[in-house]
């Protein structure tokens, strides 16, 4: 498997329930999962990360992550499909200009995993993504405003697009002098490690702004050798590597679990950045971890181990000048 291209092993992902039990080990049926919302959201899992999930344990933090659970189906109060009014700070579309000095531009709707607990599963991409027509307006409006000091390349997930889009978008960023700044928002060097390569990690740092990728790792089982190898990349290009997680009952909601994250990823050079509180997204509701439970998570973190291995609680909150801290 790992000797397929990028783009085969995105083709070939698991994208059924039952085959991604039967994968690693369990009886199809074996644990119930919403047919509704696989229809609006599909099972999406590369073998590369389907490989780290436990054999035989239906209780795999892995698995939890990607599996659909019956649980998606309830309705609760307070979750909705656009919980952080995104849909209103689009003066492009597909470019969110929310907190000053930087702009999230939703380079593509396409992910290689599909999180069952992420808060875009309802974003209109088709129509939102700064792909195609809207990226020429995208970048006027980054020119103009000479207030924005960097770009956030995020969606979906950047690393999806083609090398040479890639580039082109760094070459075309990179030639405007108020911008300092290009950020990666991607889980891809993690969750489908062959897509990464010396040749455009080597192009794109060529670019001549400061890089910064925040990957995204909820749980230390995600890194392998395989991941450890794309952040050793990162670093060998003077790429700054941070890492924000998602709080997620039943996958990281302990000390223990936040601190062995913690230690894996300074142990390879990455640095806990941010720890989002969940956003209360529809079908997302058996994730949520309580605000109160979540501070003294943290609290108990900050009195075991150094302060640089604890990341920043934070939520989102609509019409806020950046996320607030918890
Ligand atoms: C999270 C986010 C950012 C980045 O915020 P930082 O605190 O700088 O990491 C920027 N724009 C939007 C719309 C965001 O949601
Ligand atoms: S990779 Fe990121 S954007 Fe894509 S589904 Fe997962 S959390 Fe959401």
């Amino acid at each position: 498997m790992q000797s397929l291209s990028w783009q085969e092993q995105l083709a070939q992902a698991i994208r059924q329930p039952n085959d991604l039990l039967d994968y690693v080990g369990l009886m199809a049926d074996s644990i119930g999962y919403s047919q509704q919302s696989i229809e609006q959201f599909p099972v999406r899992v590369p073998y590369a990360f389907a490989d780290r999930i436990q054999r035989n344990n239906p209780d795999d933090p892995l698995l939890r992550q990607v599996f659909p659970y019956i649980d998606e189906e309830d309705d609760c109060e307070g979750y909705v499909n656009d919980p952080l009014a995104e849909a209103n700070v689009q003066p492009v579309q597909g470019l969110l200009h929310k907190y000053n000095s930087r702009v999230l531009s939703i380079s593509t709707g396409a992910c290689a995993i599909h999180c069952r607990y992420c808060f875009r599963r309802h974003f209109p991409y088709q129509e939102s993504s700064t792909n195609g027509k809207h990226l020429e307006q995208s970048l006027d409006y980054i020119r103009s405003d000479e207030t924005i000091k960097e770009v956030i390349l995020s969606g979906g997930d950047p690393l999806t697009l083609s090398d040479r889009r890639l580039i082109e978008l760094c070459q075309a960023l990179s030639q405007i002098d108020h911008i300092k700044r290009i950020r990666f928002h991607t889980r891809i060097p993690v969750v489908l490690p062959a897509r990464l390569s010396e040749e455009l990690i080597k192009q794109i740092a060529n670019i001549g702004k400061t890089l910064i990728f925040v990957l995204h790792i909820n749980h230390a089982n995600e890194i392998d050798d395989a991941v450890i190898n794309n952040i050793k990349l990162l670093r060998r290009f003077n790429i700054l590597v941070l890492n924000q997680s998602v709080l997620l009952k039943g996958i990281n909601d302990s000390t223990e679990s936040l601190i062995a994250l913690s230690e894996r990823l300074v142990e390879n050079q990455v640095t806990p950045y941010y720890l989002h509180l969940l956003d209360p997204v529809t079908g997302t509701a058996h994730f949520n971890v309580d605000e109160q439970v979540a501070k003294i998570l943290i609290q108990k973190m900050h009195e075991s181990v150094s302060g640089y291995l604890v990341p920043r609680l934070v939520k989102e909150e609509v019409g806020k000048a950046g996320k607030t801290r918890v």
